[in-house]
């Protein structure tokens, strides 16, 4: 196997540093958080964000100080640290009372060993578990000029937003992330930069081989969250092929404001359905101004599959999406 450096930064200054230097030595950089994905993408030989199945530089983001952890501001809001795991999101009482979503979305990631070393910049960023790329087909995504998977298996696939590659983002919390209007705070050599959480993720037609805007030399710092306003409510379903130890079939994540029984504001989005979270406005509009019914319910569940295209093995999601939209949307507005 090909050798590379592990490099343990310091600082966010330091990992800049590194990375500039690497790349003036005409190196290929990987960053690692716990490594739960990186580290099998290396030991498998797939490809990664640089091109090359081996990176010559592994920067460990892990040794930064003061990376992982969950800061309140007293004007309200959150910022959390990139390195800050599943796990401690998870657990986190402020984060369970005022953004439900993000801690049921973290605390459904894997199983506890993966959420413990697992972290939140990791789970964003991570490369897609389509079966063609993990197992070495020279996919889109690998480099490549092809999508398998359309005339192969893809049972797992995108039923919106494919094209020319139709994997799914597998991240359980980008679609909390999405709901809860985050920004995402990145550093680089060129400079650090914000970015609103709606324009963080690309659908392959704008860019094929990533998943996001990130360029090579780029890494995620930390998330920050708006105050929670008055009447919010929030929740994260996830449907799967078994009870844990996998991604999700179809997922949901839903912020809801409410004045008194009226849906006042919403956002609406899905997992495991699309290759970047997926947010459906036709079905928020239904909701907004209105008590939530029953009936409601089960035409936003309609709305949110419009526009569906599956493959031939995927129209199962379509029902899914149907169903876990209609009984989450009822539960989370009736819910005290
Ligand atoms: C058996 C198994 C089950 C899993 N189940 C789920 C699941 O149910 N839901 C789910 O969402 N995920 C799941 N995962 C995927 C993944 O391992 C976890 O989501 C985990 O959170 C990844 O975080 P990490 O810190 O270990 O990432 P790493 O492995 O360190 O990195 C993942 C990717 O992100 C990049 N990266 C890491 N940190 C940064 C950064 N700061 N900036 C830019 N890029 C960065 C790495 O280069 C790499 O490409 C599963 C993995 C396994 C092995």
């Amino acid at each position: 196997m090909k050798t590379f450096t592990n490099q343990n930064p310091g600082t966010v200054d330091e990992a800049i540093e590194l990375v500039r230097t690497a790349r003036e030595d005409g190196h290929s950089v990987s960053f690692a958080g716990g490594g739960t994905d990186l580290l099998q993408l290396v030991k498998e030989r797939v490809v990664n964000r640089s091109g090359q199945d081996v990176p010559d530089v592994l920067v460990n983001l892990k040794s930064l100080e003061g990376v992982d952890q969950v800061s309140f501001s007293s004007l309200g809001g959150v910022a959390i640290g990139g390195l800050t795991t599943l796990s401690n999101l998870a657990n986190n009482p402020r984060i369970l009372d005022d953004y439900k979503v993000l801690a049921e979305a973290a605390g459904q990631v894997g199983t506890p060993q993966i959420r413990n070393a697992g972290t939140l910049a990791g789970n964003v960023c991570q490369r897609p578990w389509c079966w063609y790329y993990r197992n070495g087909f020279p996919c889109y995504k690998a480099g490549g000029n092809e999508c398998f998977s359309i005339a192969g298996e893809n049972q797992l696939h995108a039923i919106f937003g494919g094209g020319p590659s139709f994997i799914v983002h597998p991240s359980d919390v980008a679609p909390a992330l999405v709901a809860l209007d985050a920004t995402f705070n990145v550093a680089g050599p060129s400079g650090n930069r914000v970015i609103s959480s709606s324009d963080f993720f690309v659908l392959p037609r704008d860019n094929v081989q990533h998943e996001n805007v990130l360029s090579d030399d780029e890494f995620l710092i930390s998330v920050d969250l708006p105050a929670p306003p008055n009447g919010l409510k929030s929740t994260y379903h996830k449907v799967m092929d078994r009870d844990a130890w996998t991604h999700a079939l179809v997922s949901v994540a839903v912020v809801m404001e409410m004045d008194g029984d009226i849906c006042s504001a919403v956002k609406i989005v899905l997992g495991g359905v699309a290759p970047e979270p997926w947010r459906v406005p036709s079905a928020e509009a239904l909701l907004i101004g209105n008590v939530v019914t029953e009936e409601l319910a089960r035409s936003v569940g309609e709305a949110a599959v419009s526009g569906a295209r599956p493959l031939a093995k995927n129209a199962y999601k379509i029902p899914l999406v149907r169903g876990v939209v209609a009984r989450t949307v009822l539960a989370l507005a009736t819910s005290v």
